[in-house]
């Protein structure tokens, strides 16, 4: 196979449970990963988790365990989102504490230092543990981060390796014009256009080992480990290869023109900007496209575990089944800014859009085809629906629902219009002809499906392959 697409999300840390937020990062990625793959693509999808950092050490610490066994218990939960959402296979699962990832991070320092980009300063600065970011007095509320308004921020002081970011503001605005689709939405790039032309200020990227004995050791320093940034970022080239598999390096990196990354909203900054003149500092090309998803609350409120309000994918997949809540993260939830979740609001797109929708569509075409044994000829059938096309190819996965769901809307109608179960009675031809219609129609609507919600659309289509007729697809829920 020749055209090759990498996909990656982001790592998340592995203290917390895996939340809605990631889960809706990782199921958009899949979709476009599915889609992509339907379409000829040979696809490279990477996931993976961030196991580094001074979170990760005080949580181990305060639970009495050593640190690695620690973090592969974490990990493992995260591996299984693999099972539970139902993501597609060979997705590459990348942990910051495998030894080839920690050779590419060792490899992308001394790069990055060879072309002059590191030095060391002392340091003090506003901290948010939260972020894992830097926070000038404009950026505070009330003295506190407005992400993690329950944290204190930490006054630092130290010497440190910082990073030249100060020296990319020229080369990222141009790389800004000559990728007028780096960033999706356009909202997110003006934002980051708008940062970068207010100036750069260098960034620290190592701590003190005797403050945060988890990391890296920086290459030819033993007293410093590197900080998050120049591990954790690394991960999407080592995990195609980079330094050592040139070859491998060259297909996922080169001859896609980069990588697609999904990332919340809060990695605006991290993915768009630092990331990108990291490449540079070690001259690598950029990243292809940088998709940022908004944030979930819940009835209205931020959601937090310190609030007590966290959705728990993993429940919402027992009750509902996963392509329910692959279905709510694809259209449910605004694509690009925040979007509220109730357990109100999901069930009741779930009867709306899945039990009468989908199913009930469903199962009322194959049980006409069985009534009056018609059967249809499918043969794999390409996509030709343009709207829905342009929208998965500019990851607007919403719009591309829309339009399956405008598909069902209107073959309800036509069957409401025609009602063909009657028809058969005074023009069995005639009626068998428009049921047969309805058939092709409904696996239409199953093909687009796929990427989408794959077991229900695998469903459909073996209904209709095999003329029997779906079981429910989806329960009503009182
Ligand atoms: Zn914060």
């Amino acid at each position: 196979m020749s055209n090759p697409f990498y996909i990656t999300t982001t790592l998340p840390y592995v203290n917390a449970e895996p939340h809605i937020g990631f889960a809706m990062e990782i199921i958009r990625a899949d979709i476009i990963a599915r889609w992509k793959k339907s379409q000829g693509f040979d696809v490279f999808f990477n996931t993976g988790t961030d196991e580094h950092g001074a979170k990760i050490w005080q949580k181990a610490s305060g639970e009495g365990i050593p640190v690695q066994e620690y973090v592969n218990q974490c990990a493992a939960k995260f591996r299984d989102l693999k099972q539970l959402l139902n993501l597609s296979d060979g997705i590459n699962f990348i942990r910051t504490t495998d030894p080839n990832h920690i050779k590419a991070t060792e490899e992308f320092w001394r790069k990055c230092d060879l072309r002059g980009y590191i030095y060391k300063k002392n340091y003090k600065i506003k901290y948010c543990v939260g972020c894992e970011l830097e926070k000038t007095e404009s950026e505070l509320v009330d003295g506190k981060c407005p992400i993690h308004p329950n944290q204190e921020i930490q006054l630092i002081e130290e010497e440190n390796y910082f990073f030249k970011f100060s020296e990319f503001q020229k080369p990222l605005l141009e790389l800004y014009k000559k990728q007028p689709r780096l960033v999706v939405p356009d909202f997110r790039f003006n934002e980051i256009k708008a940062f970068v032309e207010r100036g750069l200020q260098d960034f620290s990227i190592s701590r003190l080992k005797t403050k945060m004995p988890w990391g890296v050791p920086v290459p030819g320093d033993d007293e410093h480990v590197m900080y998050v940034w120049f591990d954790a970022l690394v991960n999407y080239i080592s995990a195609i290869g980079w330094p050592e598999d040139e070859a491998k390096f060259k297909k996922w990196w080169q001859e896609t023109g980069g990588v697609v990354q999904y990332c919340g909203k809060d990695n605006l900054r991290q993915q768009s900007a630092m990331w990108q003149a990291m490449l540079m500092a070690a001259d690598l090309p950029p990243s292809k496209t940088i998709v940022i998803d908004g944030f979930i609350t819940k009835n209205g409120q931020k959601i937090s575990k310190s609030l007590g309000n966290t959705v728990d994918p993993v429940g919402i997949v027992s009750e509902y089944g996963v392509d329910a809540l692959r279905y709510y993260v694809a259209r449910e939830l605004h694509p690009f800014e925040d979007s509220d979740y109730t357990e109100e609001g999901f069930k009741k797109a779930y009867n709306g859009n899945l039990a009468n929708g989908i199913g009930n569509l469903a199962s009322r075409i194959t049980q006409m085809m069985i009534a009056n044994q018609v059967s249809v000829e499918i043969s794999e059938e390409k996509v030709e629906n343009q709207i829905y096309i342009n929208a998965m190819e500019n990851f607007d996965i919403k719009a591309a629902c829309d339009e399956i769901w405008k598909i069902i809307q209107k073959t309800d109608q036509r069957i409401q219009e025609i009602q063909p179960f009657r028809l058969v009675k005074t023009d069995l031809q005639k009626g068998k002809e428009e049921i047969a219609y309805l058939g092709r129609e409904l696996n239409k609507v199953a093909v687009l499906l796929s990427p989408i919600m794959p077991h229900t659309s695998r469903k459909i289509k073996e209904a209709i392959a095999e003329n029997k007729k779906t079981d429910t697809l989806f329960p009503r829920k009182e």
